[in-house]
């Protein structure tokens, strides 16, 4: 049974959780749904049960997620949970508030969730999840600090494991995830679903299939679901190499209209390949995150493109062209210098 922080498993034995917590960590969000089930789940958090089930969609009714909408969480946001704070839990013996991303409070929604967190009723308790710590001094204050250990690849795979994912699953959804813990909140709530994923991501690979560079560009959209969203990464580096100079200006243009997320994705995509070429140069094949990728990356090995010695060379290039592309220049010349830089052939 995976467990929850230390200090909320012990909170959880003693029946004393206390009025508000701050988890400090990339895999804070991750950690509270492990504590979600733990707390509400009558059977300790089995994964299938009506419980558990509600809490995956987040649509359990003594459980709130606060998100921030545009850029900021509002002051109307806190004032909305102020009222609904009056309202006794209705399913079990505590309401839980979770704010996520809590850096993103502005000033004013701070203040004005302080006055909160100073006298909640007792069935009431926040977590406040943050990767950075930049909140009010006064709302730290007033929270018990969970930092939380870097989740190990071997533990998320356990985890997802638990809630029922195949092996096959589990390898398409550790090369999504990479390091990344965070990178599951890109699913819409409630999924992926064990059982559904590998079909959502054969679909996603027959349209890409159809589709020509600059449509494909498209789909790095922070709007697709996952699956689309990484197969047309992946789609999109398999072909660099074969195509024409005009095509590849094609593309470049297209990138750089991309949303900035949707291009930090897809470098982001970019550099964990040429990663994985260089493990994989090594022998260390246990390291590479595009595990479900194994023959791809064996193949673009063998054909010799870059030697395993230029690798090291090629990725310093790329982080600190990422450097560049984030201070950003002219973007559109930016993105061509790179294609260019990726499809040259061994120097
Ligand atoms: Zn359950």
């Amino acid at each position: 049974m995976p467990l929850a922080p230390e200090l909320l498993e012990t909170a959880l034995a003693q029946g004393r959780l206390s009025h508000a917590y701050l988890l400090i960590g990339a895999s804070a969000v991750q950690s509270t749904r492990v504590f979600l089930r733990r707390l509400y789940c009558p059977s300790g958090s089995c994964g299938h049960c009506p419980t558990c089930r509600k809490l995956d969609r987040d649509s359990h009714p003594d459980v709130r997620w606060l998100r921030k909408g545009n850029k900021r969480i509002g002051i109307e946001q806190i004032r909305r949970l102020q009222r609904d704070a009056l309202y006794p839990p209705s399913e079990s013996a505590r309401k839980i508030y979770l704010i996520e991303e809590a850096e993103a409070l502005s000033l004013e929604a701070a203040n004005s969730l302080l006055k909160l967190l100073e006298a909640p009723p007792p069935y009431l308790t926040f977590l406040l999840l943050t990767a950075r710590p930049r909140l009010l001094p006064t709302i730290i204050s007033r929270c018990q600090i969970i930092k939380l250990p870097h989740l190990s690849r071997a533990e998320l795979t356990r985890q997802l494991a638990q809630r029922g994912f195949s092996s096959e699953e589990l390898g398409w959804l550790m090369a999504f995830l990479q390091d990344r813990p965070e990178r599951l909140e890109r699913f819409s709530p409630g999924q992926p679903l064990p059982g559904e994923l590998l079909e959502q991501v054969q679909q996603a690979q027959s349209e890409l299939a159809e589709l020509d560079g600059p449509a494909l560009v498209q789909k790095l959209s922070p709007d697709e679901v996952p699956p689309r969203q990484r197969e047309a990464a992946l789609a999109l580096l398999s072909r660099l190499p074969g195509l024409a100079t005009h095509e590849l200006l094609e593309i470049a243009l297209a990138l750089s209209k991309l949303l900035p997320e949707a291009l930090g994705y897809w470098l982001e995509e970019l550099l964990a390949w040429q990663r994985d070429l260089l493990l994989l140069s090594y022998g260390r094949t246990e390291l590479i995150w595009n595990c479900d990728r194994l023959p791809e990356l064996e193949r673009a090995l063998g054909e010799g493109r870059r030697s395993a010695a230029e690798l090291p060379k090629l990725i310093a290039e790329l982080e600190l062209s990422r450097t560049d592309f984030e201070s950003n220049a002219n973007r559109q010349l930016w993105v061509e210098a790179l294609l260019f830089k990726l499809c040259s052939p061994s120097r």
